[in-house]
């Protein structure tokens, strides 16, 4: 058994996990980031960070070198059957995921942060914090953090595997389209929407979402062909990806979630991103919820002297704006998805007419995690 028993063990070098290693090397704390896989992702897929991401972003210390390698569209377009609905202003950072965890795995790396690759969890001791790994290593630690993804093998040990994710009943297809766009787009349609974002300046994220009662493998990895993600599309929209005709990466996996659990926290264990709320990714804000979760986090720990507290003020602060955006989420992919002609036409009309689009994010976008601690310290 080895001794961490000062550190604070983190599980899962993702999102949630290597900026909580940032916020909290940052603050002179010990820490370990564990990771099963053997390097920090790689999977090409587009994300976009809103501004409440970014302000996480910004004071980590990473903006402008994320800005300088990413898109950064200005506005958002909406269309249906290719007029245009709406459009609002925003400040988006929109690039690649594997852009995103270089940037963070770096800052960690300089801040001194130590990752150890390969070392898969297998079981987890709370009363006497220590962790064992699939490669027959064990840890002391002082708190574990469960930053690891949907499939999170942290919070199926915790509560005996009761929890599996579950189909959300769409499929997502997703591609990159070799060409340079200023905007994001999005294409509304009966049973399906399409996303569009510039990743930098030569490469575009195609993302499409189908309503797909056929359960669908969840892996970023599973390869679609050019004729199944035709089949799922009406040819009407057929203009904006038919570059991928010849792309032997069109991937196409199906959208998961979970319950959200009542507490994100048990004894020594707490739980960030999606390991305590994967959502449906219709509101753009899973790897936000991760930004923001990770940041309060690591600053709770630092502001407080014992663990415990931090864990009762981060349930306090993150739980109901989770859950609020995990439905909120849910309900955009039900709007986007409309089929009915007459609430389609509603739908549409309100977009046109009221500036209805503009309201959900900028509510969402507003958030700022030092104005919330603040508020309760
Ligand atoms: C189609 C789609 C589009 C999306 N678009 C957006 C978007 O535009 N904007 C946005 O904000 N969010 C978006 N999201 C959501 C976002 O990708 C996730 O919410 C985010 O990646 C969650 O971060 P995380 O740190 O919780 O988990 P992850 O980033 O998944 O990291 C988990 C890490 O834990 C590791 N791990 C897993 N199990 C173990 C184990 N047993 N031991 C050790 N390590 C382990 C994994 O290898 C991984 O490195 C999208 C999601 C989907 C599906």
């Amino acid at each position: 058994m080895k001794d961490y028993s000062s550190h604070i063990a983190i599980i899962g070098a993702g999102i949630s996990g290597l900026t909580l290693g940032c916020v909290l090397k940052q603050s002179g704390m010990s820490v370990i980031i564990f990771e099963k896989s053997s390097t920090a992702s790689e999977q090409g897929a587009g994300i976009s960070i809103s501004p409440n991401g970014l302000r996480v972003i910004r004071n980590i210390g990473i903006e402008n070198e994320l800005r300088s390698e990413s898109g950064n569209p200005k506005e958002v377009q909406f269309f249906y059957n290719q007029n245009k609905l709406t459009s609002f202003p925003v400040d988006l950072v929109t690039t690649s995921r594997q852009c995103l965890y270089k940037n963070l795995l770096n800052k960690y790396l300089s801040l001194g942060g130590e990752v150890l690759f390969d070392h898969e969890v297998s079981s987890i001791n709370l009363t006497d914090p220590s962790i064992s790994f699939s490669n027959d290593s064990s840890f002391n630690v002082n708190h574990i953090a469960a930053c690891d993804g949907i499939k999170s093998k942290c919070r199926s040990l915790i509560y005996k595997g009761a929890e599996q994710p579950f189909y959300s009943g769409y499929s997502v297809w997703r591609g990159i389209l070799e060409k340079n766009q200023t905007e994001n787009h999005i294409h509304l349609g009966p049973n399906f929407h399409i996303v569009t974002y510039p990743i930098d300046n030569t490469r575009t994220s195609f993302v499409a979402a189908v309503k797909n009662p056929k359960e669908t493998k969840e892996s970023w990895k599973t390869k679609g062909t050019y004729e199944g993600l035709c089949n799922d599309l009406p040819e009407s929209t057929r203009h904006i990806y038919e570059s991928l005709q010849d792309s032997n990466e069109i991937y196409k996996w199906g959208v998961y979630t979970k319950k959200i659990p009542d507490k994100l926290f048990d004894n020594n264990i707490t739980f960030l991103g999606d390991a305590a709320h994967p959502m449906v990714p219709f509101l753009g804000q899973g790897g936000c919820m991760a930004l923001e979760d990770a940041y309060i986090f690591g600053k709770l720990i630092k502001l407080n002297d014992s663990m415990k507290t931090s864990q009762i003020m981060y349930q306090k602060l993150r739980y109901k704006r989770v859950k609020k955006i995990y439905k909120d989420s849910a309900l955009q992919g039900k709007l986007n998805h409309i089929s009915n002609p007459l609430i389609v036409y509603c739908r549409n009309f309100l977009m046109k007419y009221t500036p209805v689009a503009a309201l959900k994010p900028n509510s969402i976008w507003g958030y700022d995690p030092d104005v919330e601690i603040k508020k309760i310290s």
